[in-house]
C-alpha cells in the first residue's frame, strides 16, 4: 500500500517552527511521505498562528488556500486554540488541534488518512527532521509561561510554563550536533525561567547531575563544541552569571531580551518580568565583562497610555544601552488581552506610525554606530548561503533570520555551514561586508 502524502504548512514564531518539525518527525516515523504541494496530496496540515490580528489573517488565508487546492485540511497551532475564529470562516476543515497538541494533531490524521501498513521507520534521520537549513536548529526547553504581560495570550494559548528535563534537552542538543548542526538556537517564552515549575530538577548527564536550570544548561551546551545562541532571556539576576561564559567563548556573546518599552510607567501597565529599570546599567556592567556583547531586542510603541514623554526616554534609552537589534511593532489590541481592558486612553495609528517611524530611525543609527566598531576586525563568519566564492554569512552577533548578514567574498569556493574568518572592510546600518581571509 502506497504511503499517504502529507503536505504541511508551518506559519508563527520559531517557536511554532520548533512543533511543527516535531509533527512533520512523528509523520515520517510513521511512514508518512511530506508533499511538497497541496495538489496531490491525500491531506494538507496548516500549523497556525493566533497572536496577532496580521498573524491571525495569514493563517485563514492558508487554511483557505489550502482548502481549495486540495480540500482535505486539519488545523493545528495556537489560532487552533480558538476553533470557532475558524469554523466561521472555514466550516469545511476536517479537524482542529490547539498548540502542542501532538497526539490530537497525528489522531486526527491517522483517521483522516491511515497510515501505509509498514511504515519504513528507518527512513527517519535519528535528529528528527529539521525545516531550519542543516547546519542551525533551534532547542526548544520549555513550553507555555508563568507571566501575565497585559498585550499578551500566550499563556492563555500555551499554559503556564513546562520545562523540558534538562537530560532530554541535552540529549536532542547532542543528537543535533552529531547530525551536522553547527549552531544550536535556544527558544522558549521565557528562558531564564528555565526549571523554576519543576524545581530545577536534576538528570544524569555524562556521568553527573546537571539541574534544569539557565545558568547549568548553559553550561553543558557550551561543552558541545559549537555555537550556542539565546533567545528570549529576561534580565533576572541570575542572568548575569551566564555572561562570564560568554566572555570564555562557551556560548554566543549574544543575547535577545524582549525589552517591550523602557518607561517604568509603560512597562509596569504591560505587566513586565524584569522590566528595564537600571537595565541599561545592567547592560553596561555585563560589556564590561564581555566586551563585545550583541543586545537584540523587541519593542513595542503605541501601547495605550504611551505618552510623548514616555516614548521619548524609550528612545533615549536606546543610545543609552546601545541595542545592537532590535524589531519594532506597532501595539495592537490582541483580543482577549487584559490591555484592552486597563480604562487607559488608546494611542491614535497616525502617532503609532510616526512613533514606529521615528525608533526605526533611532535605532538605524544606533546599529550602524555598533556595526562600524567591527570594520577592520576578523571575525568569524558562519556561511548561511553560498554561491562559488561569494556568498551570505552571519557574525556571532547576528541570529539567522531576524538580525544582519556578511556579505563575503573568498578565494576559494564557499560550503553552506562552514565557519570562516572575515575580515570587515565595510558596514551600513544592518549588515557588513569583507573578505574570507581563512
Ligand atoms: S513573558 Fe509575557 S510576552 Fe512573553 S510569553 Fe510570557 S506573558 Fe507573553
Amino acid at each position: 500500500m502506497a504511503s499517504p502524502r502529507i503536505s504541511f504548512v508551518s506559519l508563527g514564531c520559531p517557536k511554532a517552527l520548533v512543533d511543527s518539525e516535531r509533527i512533520l518527525t512523528r509523520l515520517r516515523a510513521e511512514g508518512y511521505e511530506i508533499s511538497r504541494k497541496h495538489d496531490g496530496a491525500d491531506l494538507v496540515v496548516v500549523n497556525t498562528c493566533g497572536f496577532l490580528d496580521s498573524a491571525r489573517d495569514e493563517s485563514l488565508n492558508a487554511i483557505g488556500s489550502a482548502l481549495s487546492e486540495n480540500g482535505r485540511v486539519i488545523v493545528t497551532g495556537c489560532l487552533g486554540a480558538e476553533p470557532e475564529v475558524i469554523r466561521q470562516k472555514h466550516p469545511n476543515v476536517l479537524a482542529i488541534t490547539g498548540p502542542q497538541a501532538y497526539e490530537s494533531v497525528m489522531a486526527a490524521v491517522h483517521k483522516a488518512a491511515p497510515p501505509a501498513a509498514d511504515p519504513f521507520i528507518d527512513l527517519m534521520p535519528p535528529q528528527g527532521i529539521k525545516l531550519t537549513p542543516r547546519h542551525y536548529a533551534y532547542l526548544k526547553i520549555s513550553e507555555g509561561c508563568n507571566n501575565r504581560c497585559t498585550f499578551c495570550i500566550i499563556p492563555a494559548l500555551r499554559g503556564d510554563l513546562v520545562s523540558r528535563p534538562v537530560g532530554d534537552v541535552l540529549r536532542e542538543a547532542e543528537k543535533l550536533v552529531e547530525s551536522g548542526v553547527k549552531e544550536v538556537l535556544v527558544i522558549s517564552q521565557d528562558t531564564s525561567a528555565y526549571g523554576v515549575d519543576i524545581k530545577y530538577q536534576t538528570s544524569m548527564w555524562r556521568e553527573r547531575e546537571v539541574r534544569a536550570k539557565f545558568l547549568d544548561l548553559s553550561r553543558e551546551l557550551g561543552e558541545l563544541g559549537v555555537w550556542v545562541r539565546m533567545h528570549y532571556v529576561y534580565p533576572y539576576p541570575h542572568v548575569d552569571d551566564v555572561i562570564p561564559l560568554m566572555a570564555d567563548g562557551k556560548i554566543l556573546p549574544y543575547l535577545d531580551i524582549p525589552f517591550q518599552h523602557a518607561s517604568p510607567g509603560v512597562l509596569k501597565n504591560m505587566r513586565r518580568p524584569a522590566h528595564a529599570e537600571k537595565a541599561a546599567e545592567r547592560i553596561r556592567r555585563w560589556r564590561e565583562i564581555c566586551p563585545d556583547l550583541a543586545v537584540r531586542s523587541t519593542f513595542i510603541v503605541g501601547f495605550p497610555g504611551e505618552t510623548d514623554e514616555d516614548f521619548e526616554m524609550l528612545l533615549d534609552w536606546l543610545d543609552e544601552a546601545k541595542i545592537d537589534r532590535a524589531g519594532c511593532f506597532k501595539y495592537e489590541p490582541v483580543k482577549g488581552a487584559r490591555s484592552n481592558d486597563l480604562g487607559l486612553p488608546e494611542v491614535p495609528q497616525e502617532v503609532k506610525e510616526q512613533r514606529w517611524h521615528r525608533f526605526m530611525q533611532r535605532q538605524q543609527k544606533v546599529s550602524a554606530l555598533q556595526l562600524k566598531k567591527r570594520v577592520g576586525k576578523r571575525i568569524p563568519v558562519i556561511i548561511d548561503e553560498a554561491n562559488g566564492t561569494s556568498g551570505k554569512g552571519r557574525t556571532k552577533y547576528d541570529a539567522p533570520e531576524i538580525d544582519g548578514s556578511v556579505h563575503l567574498t573568498s578565494r576559494r569556493p564557499l560550503r553552506v555551514g562552514d565557519i570562516v574568518t572575515v575580515k570587515i572592510d565595510r558596514s551600513d546600518a544592518y549588515d557588513l561586508y569583507g573578505e574570507s581571509v581563512s
